[in-house]
């Protein structure tokens, strides 16, 4: 936060701009003045050029002149949103009193002004910033006693998430919700893993004081932003989880100016909760975001066939975490496998959805005070879906034909309460069926739902029709042709031009028309009549407005107060939304369920890679769908493959397959293959085709290695890794051993399943040497001189790179491409000549490895010597003894 203007000596107005500006000193302040929200000093500046607004001066301080800009109140949500996708937090500073309020103090009195919110990328709540297919997510981070936890709220959708882990996983925790913001307490910045962990997560990251962190005040302040007495109705939760939660709560406490948010109870995944998948390896697999950053093209954009907002962030959810417990899994794939069997209820129940709408983030905008008419008409909306849905499928608790467990949890939570049904009764018969937006002008009641209204409403307007009656009757009686009109200031009044009107302006005229107002061309008058009129209607208006607030009001607060039944709701139609999906998918691509079990295997029939396959074909194309097995119990199949052939020949894209199967599988959803088996994943690694990190200022070579080191540090006999052309960013004898040694590393300590992709075909000689091993390549045929890719993963090791053939296939001149080949053909023949690889020390290492050997006279005196600690000649003394030793 830059340094705050002083105060002394300043108007009132600006002294309660600088009061506000330093109780959020870090955020750009929209100070509320009239028609504008007006910006000063260096918030101004900013503004003025993050938005392209005009910068001014307005008034002087301490002899300076202030900059000032200014944007009009209606247009405020659209420059939030540029000032937030920015990077910037907002504070709004409301009037908080009609400014006719503050003149009855005095004349000099100031308007009460207020921070009623603070925007920040976290805790958007308005449609027009929200993505509706995807969520908008605060987290915060806090670690204890060698343990993390990531806090995560959707404050549009009142979602609230809790994971408890090792600091390990941290990364693949907090990069699983995508989060846009993310609190720390400011003492986590010196912890190197935690920093790690942050960088990855693509989330603005916000410091906190670590005081907020601290358990005990954290408990309470949590307990208080749920209203409760104590936490342990939520279930037990780990010390750092209370201070990650309280985090969020502190930051909802101010962002929110104490307007308390509609919640649910957290929801905790423990540490077997879910597949573990670091940002690395979320990027090499394009889950939900291209290494492009865009949705389309990635998994979820592929299998994604959800009909309602909520159905696809449920989905979005299912996809980026994946559940590592094999019940669980289970349960998920029985919904599916169930909708899948019912095309008709699954038809049914997809078109009932179709109409839905958001009533999750409707809701939360209603409780935050936010929301208007068209909120309350989206969860009318809701409702009655939900009815029509409920009675779409069988009874439940038939153990034959009744919907397996997750379904029936969803439909007992889409039966209405008693009060959320009331709540539905009184919107269809007193909410109109096409709201308006604001509540502020009325119009949205039903006449009939409530008779104040109705007697309110009818005197106005019979009231109106007595004014246009008068029109006709003032003109006959005048003579002069009157027009009735109404303004702000003057209510109703009869209009004339000045011309016509002259008769009535003469003094000794004894007339009704009383005058009002001279303009340039125009004479305005009133009688008796139309300002009692005019007074009557006026008093209706108000007295039908207040009516609407008062309704309006009430059934906020009683959304308020159903918040959590009524998100309940939204959250079944949401989950029922995702199974549906899907099941379309899997009948539309042909997937099937994969057997889930607690074992080590991985068996794959014809397995496809649902996005390559899908733009393959969309070229005409067909795909060659693969098999692949591996087994980390230590049976005869092998945990590791080393997966060899030329470029172009299809290796990225079978690793990757089998990388998806795996999140596919974990997610609940049906695979893409003839038939899987898999023994649930702990964590996935993917290191493949990993571009240069120019922005970190890492080489291609760095970041390899140090995701490398990653894995070897993290990844368990229930990991699951692939792996591509490790070690290519360096010399080639350094990039071999590279890649030998870390195959090694994977099959003897970690003992993970792996696929090992490599262009160093020496690397073949693994499956030899090690027990667990086996080579398989993609086929390629030269045929009539011409390079054929197969695209067919088959056992044994490529032959032959035919990189001269991928050169020549890619446009490379036909001269350089020839003299290659002649190239090419000299060095075989050399190769053959020398010594075999095997002859090499380093990969002759029989194993068990030898002994070292033991240490020389001279390694011995050497080691006893320290050269910070010699002189000069110290040194050359012992250089002639070590020479004497040798
Ligand atoms: P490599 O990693 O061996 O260089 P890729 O996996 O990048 O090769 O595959 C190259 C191209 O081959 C892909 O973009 C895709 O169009 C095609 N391809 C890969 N696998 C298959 C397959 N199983 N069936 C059909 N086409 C495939």
């Amino acid at each position: 936060a830059a340094d705050l203007p002083s105060a002394e000596g300043v108007t009132p107005v600006m002294a309660q701009f600088l009061a506000a500006k330093a109780s959020q000193p870090d955020a750009i302040l929209f100070f509320r003045m009239g028609d504008f929200y007006e910006l000063f000093f260096r918030d101004a500046e900013i503004a003025a050029s993050a938005l392209g607004i005009t910068l001014t001066k307005r008034g002087k301080h301490q002899g300076e002149d202030i900059p000032m800009a200014g944007v009009p109140v209606h247009a405020l949500e659209g420059y939030l949103a540029r000032l937030i996708r920015q990077g910037f937090k907002a504070a709004i500073c409301e009037q908080m009193e009609d400014p006719a309020e503050a003149k009855k103090r005095g004349s000099k009195a100031v308007v009460r002004r207020d921070i009623v919110r603070v925007v920040t990328p976290g805790t958007l709540t308005e449609d027009s910033l929200l993505d509706a297919r995807g969520a908008n997510r605060l987290a915060a981070v806090a670690l204890r006693r060698g343990r993390a936890a990531v806090a995560v709220v959707e404050l549009s959708a009142g979602e609230v998430d809790v994971i408890a882990c090792g600091l390990e996983d941290l990364g693949a925790a907090l990069a699983s919700f995508r989060p846009s913001e993310v609190l720390v307490p400011d003492r986590l910045f010196g912890d190197e893993s935690a920093k790690a962990a942050l960088d990855g997560c693509g989330g603005v990251v916000q410091a906190l004081p670590q005081a907020l962190a601290e358990p005990v005040g954290a408990r309470t302040r949590v307990e208080r932003l749920y209203g409760v007495a104590s936490l342990d109705g939520f279930g037990a939760f780990e010390e750092c989880e209370v201070s990650a939660l309280g985090l969020v709560a502190a930051y909802l406490e101010t962002t929110q100016a104490g307007k308390a948010p509609a919640l649910r109870p957290p929801r905790r995944s423990g540490d077997s909760g879910f597949l573990a998948i670091d940002p690395a390896t979320r990027l090499s697999l394009e889950i939900d975001r291209t290494q492009r950053g865009e949705r389309d093209g990635s998994l979820l954009a592929c299998i994604d066939r959800t009909v309602t907002s909520g159905g696809a962030r449920a989905l979005a959810e299912r996809v980026a975490r994946p559940l590592r417990d094999p019940t669980a899994i289970n349960h998920q794939l029985d919904a599916v496998e169930w909708l899948l069997e019912r095309r008709d209820l699954r038809r049914d129940l997809r078109d009932g959805l179709k109409g839905s709408s958001d009533v999750a983030r409707a809701v939360s905008r209603l409780a935050l005070g936010r929301g208007g008419p068209r909120d309350l008409a989206a969860i009318r909306t809701g409702l009655s879906i939900a009815e029509g849905v409920a009675g779409l499928f069988p009874p439940a608790r038939d153990p034959l034909t009744g919907p397996p467990a997750r379904i029936a949890e969803c439909l007992d939570r889409l039966t209405l309460t008693p009060e959320v049904g009331r709540l539905l009764a009184e919107l269809t018969a007193g909410l109109v069926a096409e709201p308006p937006h604001l509540a502020r002008d009325g119009g949205f009641v039903e006449a009939g739902f409530r008779p104040e209204l109705e007697e309110a409403r009818a005197l106005r307007d019979d009231s109106r029709r007595v004014v246009a009656e008068l029109e006709a009757r003032a003109v006959a009686e005048s003579g002069v042709a009157f027009k009735v009109r109404h303004n702000a200031v003057l209510g109703y009044f009869l209009e004339a031009s000045a011309k016509a009107a002259e008769p009535l302006l003469r003094p000794a005229a004894e007339s009704p028309f009383i005058h009002r107002q001279t303009l340039a061309n125009q004479v305005r008058f009133t009688t008796v009549e139309l300002s009692e009129l005019d007074a009557k209607i006026s008093q209706a208006g108000q007295r039908a407005l207040a009516i609407e607030a008062e309704t309006f009001e009430g059934w906020r607060r009683t959304v308020q107060t159903l918040a959590r039944p009524l998100q309940a709701v939204a959250e079944a139609l949401a989950e029922l939304d995702a199974h549906a999906a899907l099941a379309a998918w899997a009948e539309e691509v042909g997937a099937v369920r994969p057997e889930v079990d607690d074992g080590l295997c991985f068996e794959v029939t014809a397995g496809r890679h649902p996005v390559v396959e899908a733009a393959v074909k969309a070229q005409g194309d067909p795909y060659t769908p693969n098999d692949c097995r591996l087994d980390g119990s230590g049976s005869a199949c092998a945990r590791l493959s080393i997966v060899t052939g030329p470029n172009m020949a299809g290796k990225s894209t079978f690793l990757r397959q089998n990388a998806l199967l795996v999140v596919l599988a974990q997610a609940g959803a049906f695979v893409p293959a003839k038939a899987m088996r898999l023994g649930v994943v702990d964590r996935l690694f993917s290191r493949v085709g990993a571009g240069d990190d120019l922005a970190r200022g890492r080489s291609t070579f760095m970041m390899e290695m140090v995701e490398t080191a990653a894995i070897l540090t993290q990844a368990t006999a229930r990991s699951f890794v692939v792996l591509d052309e490790i070690g290519r960013g360096t010399a080639t004898w350094d990039g071999l051993a590279i890649a030998w040694a870390t195959a090694e590393a994977l099959h003897d300590r970690n003992r993970a399943r792996t696929l090992f992709a490599t262009h160093y075909h020496e690397l073949a000689g693994l499956e030899t040497r090690l027990a667990h091993v086996c080579n398989l390549s993609m086929r390629a045929r030269e045929w009539n001189g011409e390079l054929v890719f197969l695209h067919e993963a088959a056992p044994g090791a490529a032959d032959r790179s035919y990189g001269v053939q991928v050169a020549k296939l890619a446009g490379v001149p036909p001269a350089v491409v020839a003299r290659a080949r002649e190239v090419l053909d000299r060095l075989e023949g050399e190769k053959q000549a020398a010594s075999s690889l095997d002859d090499l020390p380093l990969f002759a290492v029989a194993e068990p490895p030898p002994p070292p050997p033991r240490a020389s006279a001279v390694e011995d005196a050497l080691s006893g010597i320290d050269p910070d600690d010699l002189s000069p000649r110290e040194a050359l003394e012992a250089l002639y003894r070590l020479k004497g030793l040798a």
